[in-house]
């Protein structure tokens, strides 16, 4: 049996990187799977539903909780890694960051959090797991000025909704992971590469910040957030869990 059997998940951002490992992995654990991106064609050969979906627009979020129905599982995954220290954020830099990084969840989740509950008033469990990283209120990270405060801004959220609901059978936690092998990685690295002189030593950077001497793999992640939407997590709710190969220890 799958160890999400008879449940339905809705992962934003499933295009690549974490979502995309999330989705699979929920999808190969028996849920009925709705894989949203803003670039709808990254999900092509996807084995559940597919749908269009940018989290920065609210009638498209709407719309789509409509469409969609309703649903135990919200991955709220959809996140920016903006560059620089405060004096490269100008104005625009900050309300994009906090836009796609945290006001994307307050809009899923007042979208979609009615018919979790009418699931869970009808004896269903609900779960939401909202993708915060070490880079927040854990720690503070070189040049991760703007997305260590909206990633810090997660872990309030992910608090405030976790206690707001607890006695509704919703549970709400995030994740808070290092550095893990994706597509944006991979550019990030890239432009660290030119900065420093070449892609060898920007991984070297990369990798020596975490004790462990690598980096992680989605699948790493998308097991935690698999346990964390399944049953086998029924007693927690409200945490904040790194899994980052040491970095923050
Ligand atoms: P990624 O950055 O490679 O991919 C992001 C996906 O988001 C893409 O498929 C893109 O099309 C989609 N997207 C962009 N804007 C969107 C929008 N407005 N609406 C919907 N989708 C949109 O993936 P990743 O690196 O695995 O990161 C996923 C999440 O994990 C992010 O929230 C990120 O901050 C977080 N995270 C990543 C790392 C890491 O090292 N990769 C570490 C900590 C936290």
């Amino acid at each position: 049996a799958g160890r999400l059997d008879g449940k339905r998940a809705l992962v934003t951002a499933a295009g690549q990187g974490i979502g995309r490992a999330i989705a699979d992995m929920f999808a190969a654990e028996g849920a009925e799977v709705i894989a949203t991106d803003l670039s709808v064609d990254k999900l092509d050969g996807f084995s559940g539903v597919v749908r269009a979906l940018d989290v920065c627009d609210s009638d498209a979020v709407v719309a789509l909780a409509k469409d969609v129905g309703s649903i135990d599982i919200l991955a709220n995954i959809a996140g920016y890694v903006h560059h620089g220290s405060v004096l490269d954020c100008d104005d625009a830099a900050w309300d994009f960051s906090f836009d796609l990084n945290v006001k994307s969840m307050h809009r899923m989740i007042r979208a979609f959090l009615p018919s979790m509950l009418e699931r869970t008033a009808a004896g269903g469990k609900a779960s939401i797991i909202n993708m915060s990283s070490g880079a927040s209120s854990i720690k503070g990270a070189p040049n991760r000025y703007v997305y260590g405060a909206t990633k810090a801004a997660v872990i309030g959220l992910t608090k405030s909704v976790a206690v707001d609901f607890i006695k509704q059978g919703v549970r709400c936690n995030a994740i808070c992971p290092g550095t893990v092998r994706s597509p944006s990685w991979e550019e990030r690295v890239a432009e660290l590469g030119k900065e420093v002189g070449s892609a060898e030593k920007a991984m070297e950077v990369f990798v020596s910040r975490q004790p462990m001497g690598r980096v992680g793999e989605a699948n790493e992640i998308a097991a935690l957030a698999l346990y964390l939407a399944s049953d086998e997590s029924a007693f927690t709710t409200g945490t904040v869990i790194p899994i980052d190969g040491g970095w923050t220890l």
